[in-house]
């Protein structure tokens, strides 16, 4: 009896507020106090039944987007700051990760020209390792039922969104045995042997901090399985703890050789490193900067590095273009660069400061026994001397031919 009693107290209430604000022509129009939207802009309509007069009408304020995983799919999402209008379209060949597990799931799941966006938060470290598509390339390798496989990461973007910290980001690829203090899916075989092939990867806008005795960006393995064609590392922070002994660099990658690996007389991967770029990043207080060794073609340029304690950057048989260029170089407490070369190196626009180093030289560069590599050195400033000065000096030291 209650309830119907108050349905029609509710009727009549309703009545009367639709004929107090239904069009009149002589009272004029009564708006809305909320706002109406569509997708363009927002206004104030008329609540005469009927009417659809409109006032203030605008168009939306959107705030930037963002990415966002809503319900376990990826979306690109704004929002209109005045009226709340949210604009979500789904974000194609974009993986939103929020946590460790997600991110760690995008990566293994990850196919050609995809982006993983990290958004804002602390993730561990993240693994790229042998996934459901890597190519089967043994399956009894060894006897036992050891399983060699080889997974390629073509143009692959990793970007942080906001305020992103990651502990490293590692790629697995060699030997593993399972129980081992690594991540490779190894509980699966009794042995694991992956083969990595790295063609584009971009590292973008994230926050490392590395353990002891780790790389930021970590993309070296003791069996040296990887390939990387195309490296960027872009505006990224990694903040050491001021250690010599630490192992903390920004990025590391070495073979003794450009090697070539092969599974029972077939080809697999010839391991080498070319076209690598770092650039926008700020580099603190770790052991080395960048290590790396038999590259081909290397752009370091915009970044800060401060409180190396080692070389800031140790590049050993560099062949084809390295630039070296507008970095900025304090407190340097060893070489800034220690090089051997045989392909043509440029240095322009860098700045050193506060060096402190013990040896003669902040930068000494060797030619690979046979070869006659250029250097060019434009704009350089070396604790206030100039290029000239600092190669009269004897602190910038280089072949020349
Ligand atoms: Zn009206
Ligand atoms: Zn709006």
């Amino acid at each position: 009896m209650k309830k119907i009693k108050l349905l029609v107290l509710f009727a009549l209430l309703a009545a009367c507020v639709c004929s107090a604000v239904a069009c009149d022509f002589t009272i004029g129009h009564t708006y809305d106090d909320e706002y109406t939207y569509d997708e363009y802009e927002h206004w104030y309509e008329c609540t005469g039944e009927g009417c659809g007069a409109k006032k203030s009408v605008t168009p939306h304020k959107m705030t930037d987007e963002v990415y966002a995983l809503i319900e376990g799919e990826s979306y690109l999402c704004s929002e209109c700051e005045v009226c709340g209008y949210e604009k979500k379209l789904p974000a194609d060949g974009v993986t939103v990760a929020v946590d460790t597990a997600t991110a760690q799931a995008a990566l293994d799941n990850a196919e050609e020209g995809d982006t993983i966006v990290l958004t804002e938060g602390v993730y561990a470290t993240l693994y790229i390792r042998k996934n459901d598509d890597s190519e089967l390339i043994e399956s009894d390798w060894a006897g036992g039922g050891n399983h060699t496989y080889k997974r390629t990461v073509k143009n692959l973007t990793i970007i942080g969104q906001g305020n992103v910290t990651v502990t490293s980001i590692v790629a697995e690829a060699q030997t593993y045995v399972p129980g081992g203090n690594f991540n490779s899916l190894s509980t699966t075989n009794p042995r694991l042997n992956t083969y990595i092939d790295f063609q584009n990867l971009a590292i973008e806008n994230i926050n490392f901090t590395p353990d002891a005795g780790r790389v930021a960006v970590e993309l070296a393995s003791a069996g040296q399985k990887v390939s990387i064609d195309g490296l960027l590392i872009k505006g990224c922070t990694v903040n050491g703890t001021g250690d010599i002994n630490s192992g903390n660099r920004l990025f590391q990658s070495e073979i003794q050789n450009t090697a070539d690996y092969t599974e029972k007389g077939n080809a697999v991967l010839t391991a080498y490193r070319r076209n690598i770029t770092v650039t926008e990043c700020e580099i603190n207080n770790l052991h080395q900067g960048l290590k790396i060794n038999y590259v081909e073609n290397l752009t370091v340029t915009d970044n800060n590095f401060s409180g190396i304690k080692g070389r800031d950057l140790l590049i050993t048989n560099a062949d084809g273009d390295i630039i070296i260029s507008d970095n900025t170089f304090d407190g340097s407490t060893e070489r800034v660069l220690r090089m051997n070369l045989k392909g043509n190196l440029t240095m322009r626009g860098n700045v050193v400061t506060n060096w402190n180093g013990t040896d003669p030289e902040m930068v000494k560069i060797e030619a690979v026994s046979g070869a006659t590599p250029t250097v060019v050195l434009e704009d350089n400033t070396w604790m206030g001397k100039t290029d000239a000065e600092a190669k009269t000096l004897g602190t910038v030291v280089y072949p020349t031919v």
